[in-house]
């Protein structure tokens, strides 16, 4: 579907159009009409789908009309890195327009950011700590936030930010409209998701935990002492244009940009103890082109939007699984081909493990010269689902794209919560596969009874 068949105002469709799109992308074409109808928005969509545009251009189009001294869209995301690149996005979608947008994050100077935001703003896109600091010392006043945008759920749930983005929740008004997006869906997430959002939409355009399908996944055994020789030798092959290589540990960043360079690599490293000064110039230069490689710890995982990244190299495997999928995110974005590169020494079998059980698939293994025996481990019975396909070949990739497993049951959740509220946002426009999640009528006080009467049996 094309972006001239959407209701967004022409300003917009210009800067789409600016920007070099044409078609929307598949969380484009469902989550974008669901906003402009007004309705709350669960979103489940892996990173580099085009899902910030598939909330900034709706969330543009619907605070065009008037101004008001204080922001009426608040975009909370969890890194300065995605706060930033959110912010460019805005003022890249609204360049026709006479709306503002500030960027407020913390490990940089407070006074330009609290100086922009004496200026007034329209959206404002904000880490949660930086921004409940500023809220604190009213410098900011959330009260007239209309939409409210949760980036990257999943990713503030393993910073620790679920106690602030209740707090920051607290201060917004409850008639306001949510978009909550997410690229995976764990329990406690769905959770908030009951809290926060008013009987919404759930949109789906990729399986919980698939990575995207334009990154080719490739596995070697490796000593842990050879590494280095393999990633040089990785590093200084032709097809390697651009690549992110991805420790555990900033110590460990350090170290191996020392080791790239002492080999003649030109590489720079990004990770919390850089200040964000260093981070950006780093991320520039990369950008530019200027240097090659990125050594990056998972905080650049999430967040980083540059495009013609060949390759991701796992030079480390993460120490939860989920951020796998996060990192080898970064290649193949927006429909172009990348390839991912984990290097797995015999002391890490354990997190491939839990990789390929996330996954449900085995990675294709590569030989190289510094090839070690390695015996893989297999977790808990999901074995029978590994097969060397890919994943357009599981058989549960497709089947879940449209529809969550637990659709009736979270409709049950969410209508229930509706008719706590006693309103509904839902306004007709919701056709096809969305309204089938809002059909359920049992009561949220019954799940719950139902789970403490399930406790009490099991404690019996
Ligand atoms: P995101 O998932 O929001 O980080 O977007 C990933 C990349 O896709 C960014 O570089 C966007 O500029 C690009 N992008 C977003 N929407 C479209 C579209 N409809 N057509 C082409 N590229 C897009």
């Amino acid at each position: 579907m094309k972006f001239t068949e959407t209701k967004l105002r022409k300003e917009i469709q210009n800067a789409i159009k600016k920007a070099g799109y044409e078609e929307m992308t598949p969380i484009q074409e469902k989550a974008i009409p669901v906003v402009l109808d007004g309705n709350d928005i669960l979103a489940c969509a892996q990173t580099g789908t085009g899902k910030t545009a598939a909330f900034a251009l709706p969330v543009l189009h619907k605070l065009a009309p008037d101004r008001k001294p204080n922001p009426r869209a608040l975009i909370l995301t969890p890194t300065r890195e995605l706060a930033m690149q959110i912010f460019d996005n805005c003022k890249k979608y609204g360049r026709y327009m006479k709306l503002y947008s500030a960027c407020v994050y913390g490990g940089a100077p407070q006074k330009p950011q609290i100086r922009k935001l004496e200026k007034g703003c329209d959206i404002l896109i904000a880490t949660p700590g930086r921004l409940l600091d500023f809220v604190s010392r009213e410098i900011i006043d959330l009260s007239d936030v209309e939409i409210f945008v949760l980036d990257e759920a999943d990713r503030m749930l393993d910073m620790g930010f679920i106690p602030d983005i209740r707090k920051v929740e607290s201060l917004i008004a409850k008639d306001r409209q949510t978009l909550m997006f997410s690229a995976t869906m764990p329990k406690q997430i769905e959770q908030l998701a009951l809290d926060l959002l008013d009987n919404p939409v759930d949109v789906r355009v990729a399986a919980t935990s698939s990575p995207a399908d334009t990154v080719e996944q490739r596995l070697c055994f490796v000593g842990r002492d050879d590494k280095v020789k393999l990633l040089v030798d990785y590093l200084n092959r032709e097809e390697v244009l651009k690549s992110i290589v991805f420790t555990r540990t900033k110590y460990g960043a350090d170290k191996l940009v020392k080791q790239l360079n002492r080999k003649g690599i030109k590489a720079l490293a990004i990770h919390g103890n850089k200040s964000q000064g260093q981070r950006k110039d780093a991320l520039d230069r990369f950008r530019s082109g200027n240097i090659k490689v990125l050594v990056a710890t998972d905080v650049a995982s999430r967040g980083i939007d540059i495009p013609k990244i060949s390759h991701v190299f796992n030079y480390e495997l993460p120490d939860e699984a989920e951020s796998y999928i996060h990192r080898i995110g970064r290649a193949g974005r927006a429909g172009e081909n990348g390839i991912a590169i984990s290097m797995c020494s015999p002391d890490e079998v354990e997190v491939l493990a839990e990789v390929e059980k996330l996954l449900e698939r085995q990675i294709e293994e590569e030989e190289t010269q510094w090839s070690v025996p390695v015996t893989r481990l297999k977790k808990n019975g999901r074995n029978k689902k590994y097969n060397k396909q890919n994943n357009r070949g599981n058989k549960n990739y497709k089947s879940r794209t449209n529809k969550p497993k637990n659709s009736q049951n979270r409709a049950a959740k969410y209508e229930s919560k509706k008719s706590h509220d006693g309103k509904s946002k839902n306004n007709g426009h919701n056709n096809g596969k969305n309204s089938n999640y809002r059909k359920g009528n049992k009561s949220r006080s019954n799940i719950k009874n139902n789970h403490s009467n399930k406790k009490k049996a099991n404690i019996a």
